[in-house]
């Protein structure tokens, strides 16, 4: 729901401000306190950033860290990301990480659209672990 506001309310703002660089040149606007998605850097910086604002955030907030399939067998990297969230005081804390299964023969790991084992596209994806 809060992602469909982003787009709503970015259509609005266009139509009656038009399109001011870094204010309104994207399709959406970023909501909270997140840093903008198009940005790339790494969990500990993007915790840093977002750990300073969570008291601005008057109606609660989120952080979220994206990661890539690599990291679902490091248990380590995982547990210091999140004990490195918790030291920030972030309030609430969520990591995605690829996890699909398919759902004909079992195999995980991350994969789109088909399963490369068994080329099924019966398959379940999981995309956010929260705590
Ligand atoms: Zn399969």
């Amino acid at each position: 729901m809060a992602e469909n506001l982003c787009y709503t309310s970015m259509k609005k703002f266009k139509s009656k401000y038009g399109e001011i660089q870094n204010v309104s040149d994207r399709e959406y606007f970023t909501n909270s306190i997140h840093v903008p998605v198009w940005k790339e850097m790494s969990p500990f910086e993007k915790i840093d950033i977002e750990s300073q604002l969570t008291g601005y955030s008057s109606a609660g907030c989120i952080t979220y860290v994206e990661l890539d399939g690599g990291v679902q067998n490091n248990l380590e990297a995982l547990e210091e990301i999140v004990n490195y969230a918790m030291d920030k005081d972030i309030p609430y804390f969520a990591i995605n990480v690829p996890n699909d299964t398919c759902l004909e023969c079992g195999y995980t790991d991350e994969f789109n659209d088909k399963c490369p084992m068994c080329d099924s596209e019966n398959i379940q994806q999981l995309r956010r672990v929260t705590g």
